[in-house]
């Protein structure tokens, strides 16, 4: 039976949660930067599911690598052991210089472990006294949806209605070094905090914030938590987006294009000591580590290496932003990006982005407003010239209407 597009969404109105508010576009196959909806008609997909598929959708190696995982051996749990996690993990600590993995499934389970594992460390290392440990992060961040994480979000649409929260949260302003500096205490075991901030709206930090920060936290004996699973893996024009400040991180979290969109996979990196006061039985999840998730992941982080994928996104980016900063519109506020991770941010009186969206879903490109003013275009890094020149071709009527 074939379904027209609005049935699908009556259906979806009325038997699923209303926790989402999408774009009325039903699609049904992928390939590399484009999607297809039901009817036939293609787009330019300029979310990559929130960075997920960086890759590219329906990447051919990872496709293979899933499908031939698949056919051996899918999970074991980690009640065994299984032919993929080893090589998962000297992988990905070779490639990003990391000490220790913890393997778990959606970026906020790799939120939730990091938090888990700092406060452990600060009781058992750093000496704080029990139940006292105090975790900094910064207002407007996104680090999932778990109640943890929400307890320490300032978005009400996140936080109202869900307390009662958990205590040992501060929060500061992003991109302060001195706010940080004076909210640390000497309970304080770490602070979490987005490279750039995704969800609040591409929010980039002043010039050597992360210089500072890590230094600041080195002084105090403070786990610097880097949240990059949204801004890793290529994303930004860099592997991790804490090289552009040339720093690193004690902690970092990856999640979304760490499967290329094939599949749940996330890990917390971090140096020794951290991950090291994990005991057995002391933290685990069913799927974490399991042979599919090590697979899939191990073929993602091959092809983003092998295919050139960051530093065509540093050169591509530069190159859309570029084309994005010409186009005139008094309603436009800022345009800026870094890498692919690009913002066209709206004055208030253009009364939302929404509408831009929708008209760009008309000119066949995807992009999803965030926080009302805001439209991200974060393409699959695989993105070519001419994609950018026929999207610029799209984008700028659109935006000036
Ligand atoms: C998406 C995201 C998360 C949460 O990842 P899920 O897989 O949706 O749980 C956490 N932090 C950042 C910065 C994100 O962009």
């Amino acid at each position: 039976m074939t379904l027209r597009p609005e049935d699908y969404l009556a259906v979806e109105s009325e038997l699923g949660a209303h926790n989402y508010k999408p774009l009325d576009v039903v699609l049904s196959r992928g390939e590399d930067v484009w999607v297809w909806d039901t009817e036939g008609k293609r787009y330019l997909d300029c979310l990559s599911a929130y960075s997920a598929v960086n890759q590219g959708h329906c990447h051919p190696k990872i496709h293979e690598a899933m499908v031939e995982q698949a056919k051996r051996l899918t999970l074991t749990s980690r009640a065994f052991r299984n032919d993929q996690l080893a090589l998962f993990y000297k992988e990905v600590c070779d490639l990003t210089n990391s000490h220790k993995v913890l393997p778990m499934n959606s970026g906020a389970e790799a939120v939730e472990s990091a938090i888990k594992a700092v406060r452990k460390w600060g009781y058992e290392v750093k000496g704080v006294p029990h139940d006292q440990a105090e975790i900094i992060v910064c207002e407007d961040n996104f680090h999932g949806r778990t109640i943890g994480i929400v307890g320490f979000s300032t978005d009400p649409a996140a936080r109202s209605g869900f307390g009662p929260f958990a205590p040992g949260f501060t929060v500061i302003p992003f991109g302060d070094n001195e706010a940080l500096e004076a909210a640390i205490t000497e309970n304080t075991v770490g602070f979490l905090v987005e490279p750039i901030q995704g969800e609040a709206g591409v929010i980039i930090p002043p010039d050597g914030y992360l210089t500072k920060v890590r230094d600041i936290c080195s002084r105090h004996n403070v786990q610097l938590i880097l949240d990059e699973i949204q801004t890793g893996l290529g994303r930004t024009g860099k592997l991790l987006a804490e090289e552009h400040d040339g720093v690193e991180a004690d902690l970092t979290l990856i999640g979304k294009a760490l499967s290329g969109g094939f599949y749940p996979v996330s890990a917390v990196l971090s140096n020794s000591e951290v991950l090291g006061v994990l005991k057995p039985g002391q933290h685990g999840s069913t799927f974490g580590g399991n042979p599919l998730a090590c697979a899939v992941a191990r073929a993602s982080l091959r092809v983003l290496i092998e295919e050139d994928m960051i530093n065509n996104a540093e050169r591509m980016g530069a190159y859309f932003l570029e084309g994005l900063q010409r186009i005139r519109n008094n309603l436009i506020k800022d345009i800026r990006g870094r890498g692919l991770m690009i913002a066209v941010e709206f004055h208030k009186e253009a009364e939302g982005a929404r509408r831009y969206c929708e008209a760009l879903r008309q000119a066949g490109l995807l992009c999803k407003e965030t926080h009302i003013n805001t439209i991200r275009f974060a393409p699959p890094l695989t993105i070519k010239k001419d994609h950018i020149d026929w999207a610029l071709e799209q984008i700028e009527p659109a935006l000036r209407a």
